[in-house]
């Protein structure tokens, strides 16, 4: 009888608590309230935890339920296990700390999915020795002349030796096969059997390409590039099959889970056309997804934004789906035009304000790509103009990246109800940057000016062929503002606390979808998504945070990914 005094007390708290948060979560209290103590018996308990719930009072607790993939109680360890019963799994957490599961706000999770079991990866590789064994592995399992790609999500300072692998590093390691080595959207290694397979001359330079010189004026090897260039040249790379497709974001989303991510974000990417979401699409029909999906349509072809936006969603109106998979609008590029684009011609403008103007007539999500600080005042003032005609501030838009905003352009973002998705850009290239522009690096990204404007700040990484996808890397870099260098960069004013940072990474993610009165947090009536650490998160040092992974990752009540001392069940 105790402990259904105790839900119910729970109940009528989070119900509180909840009270502005909409019907589905005051709808399932109210169920849990009305039934028998009988059918209260828990599918899940995790016991003898540091839960942090997240919610509006920062609670610490020991332990939580979970029923038909919600979590029912939260509360002390007496109180949810007498909620234990014959069915229920039972997980003794070892005084470990259970957080909710992470939530990437922009992160191009679907195309990672597409190539990720036919790519090689060198994320965390700490030498270029360990970098050129993951070729040579990779080589050895695939099949003879097979490509090998790694396509980003390195950085010449991850490295011991602090730069890039040579041409005849890479040819010793892997002397008879195709390798493309892309860094960033800004670099190309081709080895000759590659050039050999894209049809480009020895002496000859791909569109939009120039050999980088070493200081002889000798070429290197690595191609200089930016982001079309390399995107059109990649799409010619022989694609991974359908299969290769699931199978891909399969091992993609259980290598989330494994750093504890539970949703994403996704805005999309170039060349990511409608058909290539049915990888995603067939894990969704068969209960195989173990990340939840909230995507954004990206445009992807010049003078037809608008007619391509209206006939791809004609049976896909804002939010359509489940809490599995779901359509989140449109972005992050609206228009070819103004990707990139920081001083638009008034044609430009115009074009980019029809697309706009129909999406929040549709009530549509929009998130859009805007690199340069300076130049945004152009976007917010066609914002301003847009929403003085069709009320967009409901509409949950926002901007991502952003590193320099300025804290008058926050102020009419927030005015405006737009969100910002910040990603730990700056952890790759804060020295780089901290070059060319000196202190200005003590305020990028600007997060607790952000915070003090009332922008909602969700966290992320833009991974994966720009940034790693690891969310504890982003989160070590959130809280000490140090590049991969190890060098310091953003200034303490501009730092948020442990519980913040971890804020920005869950709730505040899950807001973009509007998905915050479901997940995000750990309280009764919300989702069963969490994720048990190997170390606490609130008391390691700093400086070991990026290191953190989950030993069970639950996404719906369901244990996705257990590593020892859990195990998950069959
Ligand atoms: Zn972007």
């Amino acid at each position: 009888m105790k402990s259904v005094v105790t839900i119910v007390q729970e109940g009528l708290r989070a119900l509180h608590n909840a009270a502005s948060l909409g019907g589905a979560a005051a709808a399932l209290l109210c169920a849990t309230i009305t039934v028998p103590a009988s059918a209260q018996e828990a599918d899940l308990v995790v016991i003898h935890a540091k839960v942090a719930t997240l919610d509006g009072g920062s609670r610490i607790e020991e332990a939580l339920a979970v029923r038909r993939g919600h979590i029912t109680a939260i509360g002390n360890d007496a109180a949810i296990q007498a909620l234990i019963g014959s069915r229920t799994q039972v997980v003794d957490a070892g005084r470990r700390t259970v957080i909710p599961g992470l939530i990437d706000s922009h992160m191009h999770a679907v195309r990672a999915g597409l190539s990720y079991s036919v790519e090689v990866n060198w994320i965390d590789a700490r030498t270029i020795a360990e970098a050129m064994s993951r070729l040579r592995t990779a080589a050895h399992r695939s099949r003879p002349g097979a490509w090998l790609v790694i396509a980003g999500g390195w950085t010449e300072q991850q490295f011991e030796e602090r730069r890039r692998p040579t041409l005849q590093e890479v040819l010793t390691a892997v002397p008879e096969q195709p390798v493309w080595i892309q860094l960033f959207y800004s670099g190309l290694l081709l080895t000759p059997k590659a050039r050999e397979s894209l049809g480009i001359a020895a002496d000859a330079l791909p569109p939009k390409m120039t050999a980088q010189l070493d200081a002889q004026g000798n070429p290197t090897g690595w191609l200089e590039s930016e982001i079309t260039g390399l995107s059109s040249l990649f799409d010619r790379l022989p694609k991974p099959t359908p299969q290769d497709n699931v199978a891909g974001t399969r091992q993609f989303f259980a290598e989330l889970n494994r750093l504890g991510i539970t949703g994403v974000v996704d805005p999309g990417g170039f060349s990511l056309y409608p058909s290539q979401y049915r990888a995603l699409q067939q894990l969704w029909r068969e209960h195989a997804l173990t990340v939840r999906v909230a995507f954004s349509l990206f445009a992807q072809n010049a003078d037809s934004e608008l007619a391509d936006f209206k006939n791809m969603t004609q049976l896909l109106p804002m939010g359509f789906g489940d809490d599995m998979l779901k359509f989140n609008g449109i972005g992050e590029r609206v228009t070819l035009a103004m990707y990139n684009n920081d001083a638009p011609d008034a044609t430009t403008q115009e074009k980019f304000y029809e697309v706009l103007q129909w999406a929040a007539r549709q009530g549509m999500a929009v998130t859009i790509h805007w690199v340069d600080g300076k130049s945004l005042p152009v976007l917010l003032d066609i914002y301003e103009r847009l929403n003085r005609e069709v009320a967009i501030t409901d509409l949950r838009w926002s901007i991502a990246h952003l590193d320099d905003v300025s804290a008058q352009s926050l102020a009419r973002m927030k005015s405006l109800g737009i969100g910002w998705t910040m990603q730990d850009s700056m952890y790759f290239a804060g020295d780089r940057v901290r070059a060319a522009r000196g202190d200005a690096v003590l305020h990028m990204p600007p997060l607790m000016t952000a915070v003090r404007a009332g922008v909602v700040v969700g966290a992320g990484t833009d991974a994966h062929r720009v940034a790693t996808y690891n969310p504890f890397i982003a989160l070590q870099w959130m809280l000490d503002g140090k590049t991969i260098g190890g060098n310091a960069t953003r200034g303490s004013d501009e730092t948020p606390s442990r519980e913040l940072a971890l804020r920005f990474y869950t709730l505040n993610s899950a807001w973009f979808s509007f998905d915050d009165d479901k997940r995000g947090s750990l309280a009764v009536g919300k989702l069963a998504d969490f994720a048990i650490l190997d170390q606490d998160y609130f008391t390691a040092p700093v400086e070991q945070i990026g290191r953190t992974v989950s030993l069970m990752t639950v996404v719906g009540g369901k244990v996705v990914y257990a590593a020892a001392p859990f195990v998950a069940p069959r």
